[in-house]
Order: structure tokens, then C-alpha cells, then sequence
């Protein structure tokens, strides 16, 4: 490569992350059913526990995670809302069915990734997690993610990305662009639950999409002529 080319390769690498990057993590990836097994004594945990009293007070149940403990990419949202507080599975609701149609449109499917949440207990009225119960949680979340070892994580919203990163910036500084977290590829995008009040903002969540599955080698379909 010449000098120059090293330059531009540089300056791609610094605005969007390495497209294809090695990975980092040199332990032997355990089997499915290891996977499974720890996911399940992690659930156990969770179910038990009390440690946000009001959350626990007030929950219907945990919402643990679904999806494919072998998941290349795992989606992070922020907490469990009504719907998912009934039917204890992450993203049922409203935004859910169109976190589900993103899904979808990258060609994948709910059953090939992993979904979860910051929180594993909903916030009542929807509420936002509190700095207190999402540093109760982080060790839910964290070890979930050490088990499913995903090379990509989608954060959906400023809570689930400021959590996992660890920073105050907003959700339209963090997109566009890749992070990384313990060797993982992170992109960070805007909540469905923000698209269903603002649809214009679809546009850059499909900028994201594109970025992620590029990264990931996915092919997208062309979109249709005149688009
Ligand atoms: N919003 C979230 O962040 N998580 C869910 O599971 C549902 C809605």
C-alpha cells in the first residue's frame, strides 16, 4: 500500500471503525449448549433478584433475553416496557414489531441475533432506568454478553449506549460510527420507540443498518430503482 493510501485507509478506520476487524478474543468459543446452560443459571439469578426493591415490588417478571446464544450481533435496549413486562420476552411491543421489521430488512431474523435490555425489569410508567438500577443490573448485562461473546452489539437509544459505553453523549454523536467494548464491534442507533414518534429519523437508522451489515459482510438487496 503507498503512504497515501495508508493515510486514507487511516483516516476511513478513525471515522468508521475497521469494517472487518480480527477478533479479539482468543478463548475457545464454548458450544451452544455451554452457552444455553450459563444463560440459564444467569436467568436463575435474575429471576431472584431484589436488588432495585420498587422494580422488583412492581414487576409482573424478569425479561431476560431471546434469540441465538451463538448470535454474531446482539441488540441492546434499554428496559422492558408493558408488553414485555406480560409476556417476558425483550421487544413484543410496539416498537418491538419494528425493531423486528429492521431486523428483517437486513435480512435477518429475530432467531438469528440476540435482543435484551440494560434493565431486566420495567421502569413503572416507562419511566428511564435510574443511575442506581442500572449499575444494579450491569452485571446481568455484562455477563450475558460475556456468554454470548456477539462480534457486533446494535445499542438501541442514548440509555442502552451510554450504559454499555459508559459515556453522557447523545445518540447523534454516538451513531454513524463503530465503538468498541471488551473486543466487540458496537454501533449505536436511534430507539424504535423514537422512530414511531419521529419516522423521518428512519433514514439514519437505515444508515446504521447498512454500516452494520457491511461490517459484517451481510449483502443488502439493491433498493428499488429511483430510491
Ligand atoms: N423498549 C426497550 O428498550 N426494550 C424493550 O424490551 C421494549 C421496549
Amino acid at each position: 500500500m503507498t503512504a497515501a493510501a495508508k493515510v486514507e485507509a487511516a483516516k476511513v478506520e478513525a471515522a468508521a471503525g475497521p469494517l472487518f476487524p480480527a477478533a479479539e478474543d482468543d478463548r475457545p468459543a464454548s458450544t451452544v449448549d455451554e452457552r444455553r446452560e450459563a444463560l440459564r443459571v444467569l436467568q436463575e439469578e435474575v429471576v431472584a433478584c431484589c436488588r432495585c426493591a420498587e422494580l422488583a415490588a412492581t414487576r409482573t417478571q424478569t425479561v431476560f433475553g431471546v434469540g441465538n446464544p451463538q448470535a454474531r450481533l446482539c441488540f441492546l435496549g434499554e428496559a422492558p416496557g408493558a408488553d414485555e413486562d406480560r409476556q417476558g420476552e425483550p421487544f413484543v411491543g410496539r416498537a418491538g414489531q419494528l425493531l423486528t421489521r429492521i431486523i428483517e430488512a437486513c435480512t435477518l431474523r429475530r432467531e438469528d441475533v440476540y435482543i435484551m435490555n440494560v434493565l431486566k425489569c420495567r421502569p413503572p410508567g416507562n419511566r428511564n432506568p435510574s443511575v442506581d438500577e442500572a449499575a444494579n443490573c450491569r452485571g446481568f448485562f455484562e455477563r450475558q454478553l460475556e456468554i454470548i461473546r456477539p462480534q457486533f452489539i446494535c445499542c438501541l437509544g442514548a440509555i442502552a449506549a451510554g450504559n454499555l459505553l459508559e459515556t453522557s453523549r447523545p445518540i447523534g454523536q454516538l451513531r454513524g460510527r463503530f465503538h468498541t467494548w471488551r473486543g466487540m464491534q458496537v454501533i449505536a442507533t436511534y430507539h424504535p420507540a423514537y422512530l414511531l414518534r419521529n419516522p423521518d429519523a428512519k433514514r439514519y437508522v437505515w444508515d446504521d443498518m447498512k454500516l452494520l451489515m457491511q461490517a459484517m459482510g451481510v449483502p443488502l438487496p439493491a433498493p428499488p430503482a429511483g430510491k
